[in-house]
């Protein structure tokens, strides 16, 4: 069976990006072939794509972190033909041929199966990156964070992780204040439930100083850097920050005070190596009383659209969800 993928080719000149008809059959061995519906673009997505070792070593490669779509084959117990999962993380779309493809194969232990309430297209429009977004609140919220510790600090919020973090910050009730570096964005915010926007200027303000005045309670960070240390320097008393991004940096440049006299945390955040019952338990939620409506934040993609969203994602001008349609 023929299929169509979006490849990452090493050149002599560097990395190239196409569009491909490949035969199914050489896809790697696996328990699942899957139909893939949808996929969604992320930010690791573009590093796969220009020869980030970090995230990509072997290539001709297949891009895609992502993936939602029908099984057509399994040779396990716990799926069946024609059963809607979603892939995210793991080694898909890293080392593994990925969701830019219209098949997959897999492992059957990094799949879950589409929970009653999201439909594959709503799970895209999640993604890894609106998953690492619940995932922080989950875990903020398990180190005690309510909406009445304190407003709630979204960093890089135009962004994949950011946006559906404001929108579900807000759905659950927190007051939500955003940094952006996108003053024609403001409007968007606000659409999405920010009550306050802060610049990335604003947010690096005071870098140099120790402790600043304790202002939040809790931050979601995706872009790492100033932006971080000064989230952790004005949390209020004992809170806490997600770090899940390095858009912005990986230093932090930060001293042990906050710590020993505010007693914050900073919470590591992984949504790739997160074990399969957790990723399932957190999809739960996503499609119950976390489900939000994130139709305003889609920019809808085929493959052909893929390689210019890579270089918007890569410049930080990518705004809300890239959801690519391949069914
Ligand atoms: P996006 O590119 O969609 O969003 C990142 C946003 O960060 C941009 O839109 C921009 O928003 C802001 N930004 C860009 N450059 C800078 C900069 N130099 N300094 C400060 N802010 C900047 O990426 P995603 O939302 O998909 O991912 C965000 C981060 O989270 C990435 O580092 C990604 O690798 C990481 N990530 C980690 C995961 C994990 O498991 N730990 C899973 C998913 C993502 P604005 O203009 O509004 O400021």
């Amino acid at each position: 069976m023929k299929i169509q993928a979006f490849r990452v080719v090493k050149t002599e000149q560097g990395f190239e990006r196409q569009i491909v008809e490949q035969d199914s059959a050489e896809l790697p061995a696996g328990d699942l072939l899957i139909e893939v519906h949808y996929s969604s673009l992320n930010y690791k997505d573009a590093l796969s794509a220009t020869g980030n070792p970090g995230v990509t070593r072997n290539f001709p490669h297949t891009p895609g972190i992502d993936a939602a779509g029908k099984v057509l084959a399994s040779e396990v117990d716990e799926f069946a033909p024609g059963d809607d999962v979603i892939v995210i993380g793991f080694d898909l779309g890293m080392n593994t041929p990925g969701g830019f493809a219209e098949r997959i194969r897999i492992p059957a232990g990094w799949a879950v199966k589409l929970p009653a309430g999201l439909t594959l297209h709503a799970s895209m429009l999640l993604g890894t990156a609106g998953f690492t977004a619940a995932e922080c609140v989950d875990k903020l919220e398990a180190h005690g964070m309510t909406p009445d510790a304190g407003p709630v600090l979204v960093t890089g919020a135009t962004g994949g992780v950011g946006s559906v973090a404001v929108k579900l910050l807000s759905h659950l009730g927190y007051d939500v204040a955003a940094v952006t570096g996108k003053p024609e964005q403001h409007e968007f915010l606000k659409s999405l439930g920010a009550g306050e926007i802060l610049s990335r200027e604003q947010a690096a303000e005071g870098g140099s100083k120790p402790l600043l005045g304790e202002r939040w309670g809790g931050v979601v960070d995706t872009v790492g850097g100033t932006i971080l240390a000064n989230g952790v320097k004005s949390l209020r008393y004992g809170c806490s920050l997600a770090a899940c991004g390095l858009v912005g940096g990986t230093d932090i440049p930060l001293t042990v005070l906050p710590f020993l006299l505010r007693n914050v945390n900073v919470l590591g955040i992984d949504s790739v190596e997160l074990p399969l019952p957790e990723k399932a338990r957190i999809w739960s939620k996503l499609a119950d009383q976390w489900r939000v409506d994130l139709t305003s934040l889609e920019q809808s993609l085929r493959l052909g659209d893929l390689s210019d969203a890579i270089d918007r994602i890569l410049a930080g001008r990518m705004v809300g969800r890239g959801v690519v349609h391949l069914h």
